[in-house]
């Protein structure tokens, strides 16, 4: 091994610590220091790093730079060999399994380590997860397509529309169930269009990421890989839906409905949520338990609507004491032809925003209310506020989803003009996206995680 992997990125001060100690990267070490001992493995630096530090992932699989010049001693306890690459597998064939398309289109859980520049990239093809989780040709025949690249933040309607098609090319070719891949971050925002894009799917369509990337020891992408992958080749439930993580342990993953789901934190691996609802089934290696029977069943016909309207010019206002109205103006000005509020309590912004929403109306731009709060209804006739905006033309939209309702509105403009028809495009529910109710144990009970609620779900789980 040459000088250069070895020490892989390291320079100056770092450098000659890391030889001092003849710590190679990918050693396992005690790095001692003046604030104390770091347990963990020597990773490699990126080219642009700087000369002071060394970084080390700890066996929480959290990276943590150590200056240099404070180490007083490395203790080298073992070494990992590097693997840059999973190799791709062709997967086996079985006749007799069910035949299960995965789409890639980026996120954590198409990603690891990028050991040129320390960061985390999407670089997994779905080739290279097969490799990585062997155990998916137990399931089904996996045939695997790489859509898109990118960390979900950069999804947009472009691959919201190609994603629709590709499902429903899919579909008439007659694959049994589709899975795919995605970023945590935006997946809901996905979810909740393609609820839209493609309605009356004959197959479950399955959304899948990882809050963990797969170089970690406490990822959570082969385990969420597996469930959804089961999903895919043997539930009965033909909606597009979410498959994550369910409880902190292993035990199962939840199926989330598209419309109702939403990213609740930012790094536990149990952080998809159903909201205003119950999750529709739980999922482990074995079986699908579903918690609801009002779900849309699978069939055999592949009468699936592709309808990828959508207009761009839409935007969600999450409203703020003491917002001030230039806010919703410059969206008039700059030819905003919707806009969703995310309003206080049932529906609420200040009164100083009242003439601007007014000028909205006037140039037909579509207004619609909906609720930081998440759970619960928008309730426009409670108060004076709630009755003035409804004069003002903002609409109510139930208990849909400020996301949702922006998908929702986004796809309804792409159809028409004519705010009349968008509102009853709007107030039509889909895909559950508006309930007459939500049940008084969805808020509380069936979202995993805690004893109270482990043991609950355990009466489920036979
Ligand atoms: N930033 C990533 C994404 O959404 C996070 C993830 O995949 O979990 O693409």
């Amino acid at each position: 091994m040459t000088d250069n992997d070895a020490y892989k990125g390291y320079k100056g001060e770092a450098l000659s610590t890391l030889k001092n100690f003849n710590a190679l990267v990918w050693s396992d070490v005690n790095i001692y220091t003046e604030q104390g001992k770091f347990t963990g493995l020597i990773l490699p630096r990126s080219e642009t790093a700087d000369p002071y530090h060394i970084v080390l992932k700890l066996r929480t699989g959290y990276n943590i730079g150590i200056e240099a010049k404070k180490i007083t001693n490395i203790e080298i306890t073992g070494r990992k060999e590097a693997h840059y690459k999973i190799p791709e597998k062709e997967f086996p064939y079985d006749p007799k399994k069910p035949r299960v398309k995965l789409f890639g289109t980026g996120g954590t859980i198409a990603s690891r380590l990028d050991y040129r520049t320390g960061a985390v990239i999407p670089a997994f093809s779905p080739g290279e997860l097969y490799g990585s989780v062997p155990e998916l040709a137990d399931i089904c025949n996996l045939e695997t397509e790489k859509l898109y690249g990118v960390f979900s933040e950069n999804m947009g309607p472009e691959q919201w529309i190609g994603t629709a098609k590709a499902i429903g090319e899919e579909i008439a070719k007659g694959v049994q169930g589709i899975v795919i891949g995605h970023g945590t971050d935006t997946m809901h925002h996905t979810a909740a269009i393609l609820s839209f894009m493609v309605q009356n799917s004959p197959v479950p369509i399955v959304m899948v990421g990882s809050q963990r990337s797969s170089d970690r020891p406490s990822s959570d992408a082969a385990l969420n890989l597996m469930h959804s992958v089961k999903t895919a080749a043997d539930s009965d439930i033909a909606e597009v839906m979410v498959c994550m993580f369910g409880p902190t342990s292993d035990m199962y993953g939840l199926l989330h409905q598209g419309t109702r789901v939403r990213k609740m934190h930012s790094s536990y691996r149990s952080t998809f949520r159903t909201i205003g609802d119950i999750p529709i089934a739980m999922v482990n290696r074995e079986k699908i338990t579903p918690l609801r029977t009002d779900y849309k069943r699978r069939r055999s016909d592949k009468d699936v609507i592709i309808n990828t309207a959508f207009e761009e010019r839409v935007s969600i206002v999450y409203y703020y004491p003491n917002m001030k109205p230039d806010i919703i103006e410059s969206l008039i000005e700059n030819d905003y032809k919707g806009i969703v509020i995310a309003g206080t309590g049932l529906g609420h912004v200040n009164k100083p925003l009242y003439p601007a929403l007014k000028k909205a109306k006037e140039k037909n731009i579509a207004v619609y209310m909906t609720v930081q709060t998440l759970w619960g209804y928008v309730q426009m006739y409670v108060y004076d506020t709630g009755r003035d905006m409804m004069e003002l033309g903002v609409v109510p939209t139930a208990n849909m989803l400020p996301e949702v309702a922006y998908m929702k509105l986004c796809w309804a403009l792409g159809q028409s003009n004519d705010l009349e028809k968008v509102n009853e495009i709007m107030l039509t529910p889909i895909a559950n996206d508006i309930t007459d109710r939500e049940p008084s144990n969805g808020y509380l009970i069936f979202q995993g995680g805690i004893p109270e609620v482990e043991e609950f779900i355990s009466r489920y789980r036979k």
